[in-house]
């Protein structure tokens, strides 16, 4: 009886272990199950992550858009144009996100961090962070985009009423003749009237900018580097770049950010046009406020706007074409030497 005791203890041994690693192989297979459907997860909200970080870069730039034109018909400035531009990107974000929520199930926010300056002059740096939620799972993903201020953009389902152009303009002459009279848009470039001159005040000089005009758009100057301008046969280049309204890099010009608070000069590295003097003249002006727009608009300090001496970039004949530029100015576009 004894023995047969432990003939059966040892069966039953027997008939446990592999009941044990049966059971051990069916526990693996439902970790792998899970572990499976996390990935599936993860995926899934991979995708939807991707999705909406595609969007940031076109929601910016149309909040870019519909701020700078709100500042040109009004001619306000914003008090803290980042905020502003970061609060609407974040809003118009999370009503795209709640689509998903809608059809999914999948909850997704998009936090925007921060709307900058970037050391691009012609870009606007965002810095987002996209949370993805599903069950239990959370997926966060943080993005960075420079988005382009230039040329046109395509637009999406939110800009369908659009039927303007979708490029950027220059909100500062806007802002700054605001209480001069105003700017209006002839042929493409913002015609000052009388409010430019009136803006200036009696300055020495200032009559020559009465019917100045500016360009309207912000387009980059691609005849780099600068100094070309000058050195070209009869200053071509530089008429070409003042017929085509272009915009170049300046650390003294403002960038679009600081220029839609109404600042002409700024610490981030900006842009700079040309404002071009009217070319009816009674008599020879040998002095006027330098035809760069962030020198003509510093009226924060008067110390800040300086004068210019004439350079001739074109002569038809009859008519000479002037801008009015100081040594620094002359230097930068290759005007010195000649
Ligand atoms: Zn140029
Ligand atoms: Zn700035």
């Amino acid at each position: 009886m004894e023995n047969k005791g432990y003939v059966m203890g040892g069966l039953a041994l027997l008939l446990i272990i592999p009941s044990i690693l049966l059971l051990m192989v069916l526990v693996d297979m439902l970790n792998l199950d899970k572990s499976v459907d996390t990935i599936i997860k993860s995926d899934n909200s991979f995708y939807i992550s991707g999705d909406v970080e595609r969007n940031i870069p076109i929601i910016t730039r149309q909040v870019l858009k519909e701020v700078v034109d709100n500042a040109t018909t009004t001619g306000n400035s914003l008090p803290n144009s980042r905020i502003v531009i970061k609060n609407a990107i974040e809003q118009k974000m999370n009503d795209l996100s709640t689509n998903y929520q809608d059809n999914s199930g999948i909850t997704v926010k998009c936090i925007i961090n921060s709307v900058d300056s970037a050391s691009d002059p012609f870009e606007v740096e965002v810095n987002s962070t996209i949370l993805v939620m599903k069950d239990n799972i959370t997926y966060n993903h943080k993005v960075n985009h420079n988005v382009s201020i230039l040329g046109t953009y395509p637009q999406n389902k939110f800009s369908m009423n659009f039927n303007s152009s979708t490029e950027i303009s220059d909100p500062l002459p806007f802002i700054k003749c605001k209480k001069f009279g105003g700017v209006i848009i002839k042929n493409g470039r913002i015609s000052y009237g009388s409010s430019l001159k009136n803006y200036l005040g009696g300055v020495n000089g200032s009559e020559i900018y009465e019917n100045a005009t500016s360009p309207y758009y912000i387009k980059k100057c691609p005849y780099d580097p600068y100094k070309s301008h000058g050195n070209s046969t009869k200053f071509m280049t530089l008429k070409n770049c003042i017929d085509n309204g272009y915009y170049h890099e300046s650390s003294d010009g403002a960038c679009l950010l600081c220029r839609l608070e109404g600042r002409s000069t700024c610490n981030h590295f900006g842009f700079e046009t040309f404002i071009l003097p009217s070319t009816e003249r009674n008599q020879q002006v040998i002095r006027a406020p330098c035809s760069i727009d962030h020198v003509i608009f510093s009226n924060e300090n008067l110390n800040d706007q300086y004068p210019g001496e004439p350079v001739q970039y074109y002569f038809n004949g009859n008519i000479s074409y002037e801008l009015f530029l100081d040594h620094g100015h002359k230097s930068k576009y290759g005007i010195l030497d000649i």
